[in-house]
């Protein structure tokens, strides 16, 4: 016990992000679900053009020309948005605001990790409610649980499914707490939950730059919701969370819709041929509506062909995690490098 920290942060564990290379190194990176292709040209002609004058003055705290562009992009008034350090910071000002100890935090597993962490930080209530085997969401539990919030990532990571708006308006409407429904995969997905927005006054709807945009790097994320929802919100983020830099960036990026579109569909083609291609060496392959995979190889280890993976230069993920530990998740590459990555496996499996 160390007595300079809360007794909960003393006993938590921390979040463990996926391995990040250096950029310039050969490695092919399949395990953190960036996008293949470089952001937007539009991203490139706005760092040429920077004028380091605008680092000069503090940036405007609302983001306001990159809420601006979504508000343009997405079709929903600006007052409808909030802005974030990449979405885990807006999922975290929803924890700060809502959780406490004595409230639950409510969410199906397995699922993003990154929930538990935050809802450990603020001493709240973790109530954990498995998927069935085959992904099906436990919508009479999560009701029955009445979180104060309830996380529900659509498209899943790591599982790639996506919950139906039926159902997810079926939560919305029997649950007393705030619904945050996470789509940092919409980009590569058929349909998305917007519309449960305008219909709910407790939904949230939370998007990324960081898949569909190609811009993990630049940490920007953004949350649509009534303003009454997003004004407890903005009172808990730090003023100045989004960077000047970071804001005209993703305005561009975000004014792009038909490049980001474009390189979605090239994704997309290239999820369904790896998934015949892995099908082939007799992995159980799951239905994907994002940008990754998750396989269960049927022959050998997860974990040894994670390692045996990485020793060739190829990262994956694996998730120590019960229930998802005899499978891996796999991000969808470009061809050639799904291709490399179908070869080596092929291999391995000899
Ligand atoms: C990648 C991911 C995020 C985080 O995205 P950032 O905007 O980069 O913080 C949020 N939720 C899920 C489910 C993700 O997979």
């Amino acid at each position: 016990m160390n007595e300079y920290f809360r007794a909960n942060i003393d006993a938590m564990a921390g979040y463990v992000p996926g391995e990040q290379p250096q950029p310039n190194s050969q490695i092919i990176k399949l395990n953190s679900n960036e996008n293949p292709y470089p952001p937007s040209p539009a991203v490139l002609e706005v760092l040429r053009n920077f004028d380091a004058e605008w680092l000069r003055r503090y940036p405007n705290p609302f983001a306001q020309e990159f809420r601006c562009a979504v508000s343009e992009a997405l079709k929903v008034p600006a007052d409808w948005i909030i802005v974030g350090n990449g979405s885990d910071e807006v999922l975290n000002l929803v924890i700060r605001a809502c959780a406490e100890p004595g409230r639950k935090v409510v969410y199906p597993t397995p699922t993003y990790v990154l929930y538990s962490t935050l809802t450990q930080m603020q001493s709240a209530e973790i109530v954990e409610i498995p998927y069935t085997e085959d992904y099906r969401l436990p919508l009479a539990e999560l009701i029955g649980a009445n979180g104060s919030v309830t996380f529900i990532a659509s498209p899943n990571s790591p599982s790639g499914h996506m919950v139906s708006t039926d159902e997810l308006r079926k939560l919305a409407s029997n649950l007393s707490g705030v619904l945050v429904i996470d789509e940092a995969y919409v980009d590569f997905a058929e349909e998305n939950a917007l519309s449960l927005v305008a219909e709910f006054e407790n939904v949230i709807a939370i998007r990324t730059l960081s898949k569909g945009y190609s811009l993990a790097g630049l940490r920007l994320g953004f949350a649509i919701a009534n303003p009454q929802l997003l004004s407890g919100l903005y009172k808990v983020k730090d003023s100045y969370n989004i960077d000047a830099i970071a804001c005209t960036i993703g305005a561009a990026a975000m004014s792009d819709q038909a490049y980001k579109n474009a390189c979605a569909e090239k994704v997309k083609r290239s999820r369904t041929k790896l998934a015949a291609d892995l099908k082939q060496l007799n992995f159980q392959v799951w239905d994907s509506q994002a940008n990754f995979l998750l396989v269960q190889p049927k022959e050998k280890n997860a974990e040894y062909l994670y390692q045996s993976l990485k020793s060739r230069g190829i990262l994956v993920r694996y998730f120590p995690q019960p229930g998802v530990n005899d499978k891996l998740r796999i991000t969808v590459g470009t061809d050639e490098q799904n291709q490399v990555l179908v070869e080596t496996l092929s291999k391995l499996m000899e």
